[in-house]
């Protein structure tokens, strides 16, 4: 999947814009409108939550700075970007979880720095190197991809936070 960047100095700060108006804002990058959507399922705020969604030019470029940080940012192999940080993060005490859909493992940690739970893409040939560097917490399979089609983006409330069990975490066992 390729990430395209989209710059937020063509957003105007007071305009409103419309699904519509945004797509025709990156025309050159062939923005879909379902695209945008998404974006306000994942937090693009809209102005009263309105039917055809509205939404003004300073949410949007919040939101696409975020967005664009986001996909910029080089992670390496154990780190993951932290969205409160604003940066890459090292993960706390190395514990995370995986999800497995299809080809690609969502792997979810707390940021070291600020707790917050920070989610990363690898690829299914990474889990061995993966459960070399973490303290892997369970391989879930949630879906099985043969019989049903797949959908690979992640909810990011479908991560809940073990703070409990973070702190209750044995010590020492690193490569177990
Ligand atoms: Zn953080």
């Amino acid at each position: 999947m390729i990430k395209r960047l989209y710059p937020h100095k063509r957003v105007k700060y007071w305009y409103a814009y419309d699904i519509d108006d945004i797509c025709a804002l990156y025309s050159d990058t062939g923005l879909h409108a379902q695209t945008v959507r998404t974006w306000v399922k994942k937090g693009l705020k809209t102005i009263d939550k309105g039917n055809p969604a509205l939404i003004y030019g300073y949410d949007l470029i919040e939101y696409l700075k975020k967005y664009n940080t986001r996909n910029k940012c080089k992670t390496a192999f154990d780190e993951m970007f932290c969205f409160k940080c604003q940066d890459a993060r090292n993960i706390f005490q190395r514990k995370t979880a995986i999800e497995h859909k299809a080809k690609t493992l969502f792997v979810s940690g707390h940021c070291r720095e600020c707790k917050t739970v920070m989610n990363k893409t690898y690829k299914m040939d990474d889990l061995p190197k993966l459960k070399r560097t973490f303290h892997v917490g369970g391989v879930l399979e949630l879906y099985d991809c043969e019989a049903s089609p797949c959908k690979t983006h992640l909810q990011a409330d479908a991560i809940t936070p073990q703070s409990e069990s973070l702190n209750n975490a044995p010590q020492g066992n690193l490569f177990g």
